[in-house]
């Protein structure tokens, strides 16, 4: 069982099912969303998610589409900013940043994505492949930035 919460600690959640491994997005939209060099992100199944608390607390923007759907959504909390797993429209899946989790994944990221679309001012480091072979749903996960 992985848990989660926002900065504020008014938004919590937990997930008992499948969650995929992380991966380093670093899609400009992603960057924006967080501020940060990546968004290291994952999907969680829809079926295993489950908000503990703070649902009312919950804001989410959907940016304009700008190739194919799903749209680019995201979600946050209406008291402190951080952002939260957000449905991933037409999959039955959540994504969430790792980062908000209360405990760490416990692996390395998979891989990076959008990785040629990068900030100028971060370097990739890491022998963290940018392109190790998908695993399922991955394809959802990409298709999503
Ligand atoms: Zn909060």
């Amino acid at each position: 069982m992985l848990q989660g919460s926002c900065l504020c600690g008014e938004v919590k959640f937990e997930i008992s099912g499948y969650v995929s491994p992380v991966q380093n997005c670093h899609a400009a939209r992603c960057r924006k969303a967080t501020g940060g060099a990546f968004t290291p992100e994952m999907l969680a199944h829809g079926t295993g998610f489950r908000w503990t608390q703070g649902s009312d607390r919950i804001c989410v923007y959907t940016a304009p589409l700008l190739k194919s759907p799903p749209a680019y959504a995201r979600a946050f909390c209406k008291t402190c900013g951080s952002p939260l797993p957000v449905e991933l429209e037409g999959t039955p899946y959540m994504i969430l940043n790792s980062g908000i989790l209360d405990i760490a994944p416990g692996e390395l990221p998979l891989k990076h994505a959008t990785s040629n679309a990068k900030a100028c001012w971060h370097e990739i480091m890491d022998e963290i492949a940018p392109s190790k072979p998908p695993v399922e749903p991955d394809k959802e996960l990409v298709s999503a930035r």
